[in-house]
C-alpha cells in the first residue's frame, strides 16, 4: 500500500520551494539570480557566539545535553526574558528546541487536538490572524486542529481589530497565534492593542496564546516591543515562542525555546523527548555566548538591524514610487509585503499574463533573475486551491493578490 496519511495529504507544498527550484535551475544554467525570497539575514553569526561554538567542539562538549535544554542556556533565558521583556520564568519553565518553528509546532501539538476542529462555521481551533507565516496554519492542520484566519487590512497595518476577534471566538477556540514583529507585514503590535487582546483572552477561559516574538530584535524605532506573557493575568495564558536564528543571524544552528507554565512545557517536553531529544550542545554553548552580548543583542546584533532599517527604507520609499504598489511600512522584521494587485490581468511583453502573485514573481524571475515570493494562501491558480482559501480564508478577499518579498539580501 503506497498510499498516505491524510495528515500529510492535506499539508500544503512549500511554494517558496517551487520558485526556489526554478532559481536553482537558472543558477545551474550560470545566470546570476538575487534571491529574496528566504527569511534569512544575509550576515554571518556574530564571531564571539560562532567561537564559543568552536570552543565547545574542541573542549568534547558534544554529547547529549537534558532533553529541556542545558541548564546553564536555560538560566541564560531566564535572565533575559526577566530583564528584556519583564517576564518571571523559571528554568523548570522553559524548553529549548531545534529552531523556534519545532517549538511552535510541539506547543500547537500539546494544547490542540482533534475535538477543537470543526466544519468552521462557528467552532474555531487555531486563529491565526492574516497575513501569516505560512507554517501557522500547517502546524494546525498537523494537530488535526483547524486553521481559523481573521483578515486585518493593509490600510490598518495590518492589526487585528479586537472586535473581529471577539467576533469570531467560541467554546471551541484554543489557540491565539500572534507574532509581533511579523513576519511578513513586520506588524508590530503595540501595547494598548495588545492589552485589549488580553482582555477578549481573560474573557475566553480555554483560550490560549502563542507568542511567537522570534523578531523582537529587529524593530524600528519608534516602535517598541510588547511581550503578551508581560500583560496582567497574562503568564498563565501564554506560551512565549523566541529563538536566535533571526537576530542573531544563526539560521543554521537549529536553536528556539518555549516558555510558559510548567504544566505545558513539560507536556511539549514529553513530545520533545520521543521526537529528537535535547538541541544540539555546541548550539547551546553558543547560544549562551549570544545572550552574553548584552541587552538586546548588544552592538553586534544593533548594526544588523541597523543594515536591516536601511534597506527597508530604501525599499520603501522605491516601490511608493512604484505606481499602483500599495506599501503598509513594516516596523519590524526583514520582509516587506506589497499590495501589486492593480498589476494582475495584465499581459507581460514575452511572458504573457500576469494573473496572480505567484505569475508574477515567475515573470520577475524570468525578465530580472530576482526571487520574490508570491504568498501561497493568497495564490489562486487552481481549482483545489481555491476550495481551500473559501474554506479556510472565508471573508477574506481583500489581500488576496500581495506580494513578499524579504529584504535580506538587497
Ligand atoms: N516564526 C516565524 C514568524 C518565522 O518567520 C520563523 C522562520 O522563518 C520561525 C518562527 C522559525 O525560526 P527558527 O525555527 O529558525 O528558529
Amino acid at each position: 500500500d503506497i498510499s498516505l496519511s491524510p495528515r500529510v495529504s492535506s499539508l500544503k507544498p512549500s511554494k517558496t520551494i517551487a520558485i526556489t527550484d526554478q532559481a536553482t535551475a537558472l543558477v545551474q544554467a550560470g545566470v546570476p539570480v538575487i534571491r529574496l525570497a528566504a527569511g534569512e539575514p544575509d550576515f554571518d553569526t556574530p564571531a564571539v557566539i560562532a567561537e564559543a561554538g568552536m570552543k565547545a567542539i574542541r573542549d568534547g562538549y558534544t554529547k547529549y545535553t537534558p532533553n529541556a535544554g542545558t541548564l546553564e542556556l536555560r538560566s541564560a533565558i531566564c535572565h533575559k526574558l526577566k530583564e528584556e521583556n519583564g517576564i518571571s520564568y523559571t528554568p523548570d519553565q522553559i524548553l529549548v528546541s531545534n529552531g523556534a518553528k519545532q517549538s511552535l509546532l510541539q506547543a500547537v501539538l500539546a494544547v490542540c487536538s482533534p475535538g477543537d476542529e470543526a466544519d468552521y462555521a462557528g467552532t474555531i481551533g487555531v486563529i491565526i490572524p492574516a497575513p501569516f507565516w505560512v507554517s501557522y496554519t500547517e502546524m494546525a492542520r498537523l494537530a488535526d486542529a483547524t486553521p481559523v484566519i481573521l483578515p486585518t487590512h493593509i490600510s490598518e497595518d495590518f492589526l487585528l481589530d479586537p472586535k473581529i476577534l471577539e467576533s469570531k471566538l467560541s467554546e471551541k477556540s484554543r489557540l491565539l497565534v500572534i507574532g509581533t514583529p511579523s513576519n511578513p507585514a513586520g506588524t508590530v503590535y503595540p501595547r494598548k492593542l495588545l492589552e485589549q487582546i488580553a482582555q477578549i483572552v481573560a474573557a475566553h477561559l480555554r483560550l490560549l496564546v502563542l507568542s511567537d516574538e522570534i523578531y523582537e530584535h529587529i524593530i524600528y524605532a519608534p516602535a517598541i516591543h510588547t511581550s503578551f506573557a508581560s500583560l496582567p493575568g497574562m503568564w498563565e495564558r501564554t506560551l512565549t515562542v523566541n529563538g536566535f536564528s533571526k537576530a542573531f543571524a544563526m539560521t543554521g544552528w537549529r536553536l528556539g525555546y518555549l516558555a510558559g507554565p510548567k504544566h505545558f512545557v513539560s507536556a511539549c517536553g514529553k513530545i520533545q523527548s520521543q521526537a529528537t531529544s535535547g538541541a544540539c550542545s555546541i548550539s547551546q554553548k553558543a547560544a549562551v555566548a549570544a545572550l552574553g552580548l548584552g541587552y538586546a543583542g548588544g552592538e553586534a546584533v544593533a548594526a544588523m538591524v541597523k543594515a536591516f532599517k536601511e534597506r527597508r527604507d530604501y525599499l520603501v520609499q522605491t516601490f511608493g514610487e512604484l505606481e499602483g504598489v500599495k506599501i503598509s511600512e513594516p516596523q519590524g522584521a526583514f520582509y516587506l509585503f506589497l499590495d501589486f494587485s492593480s498589476y494582475y490581468g495584465t499581459e507581460a511583453e514575452g511572458f504573457g499574463l500576469i494573473k496572480d502573485s505567484s505569475s508574477l514573481c515567475r515573470y520577475l524571475l524570468d525578465k530580472a533573475q530576482v526571487i520574490f515570493q508570491g504568498v501561497p494562501f493568497m495564490g489562486n491558480e487552481t481549482k483545489v486551491e481555491r476550495g481551500l482559501i473559501e474554506r479556510h480564508l472565508s471573508g477574506w478577499t481583500g489581500q488576496r493578490n500581495i506580494l513578499m518579498c524579504g529584504t535580506s539580501l538587497v
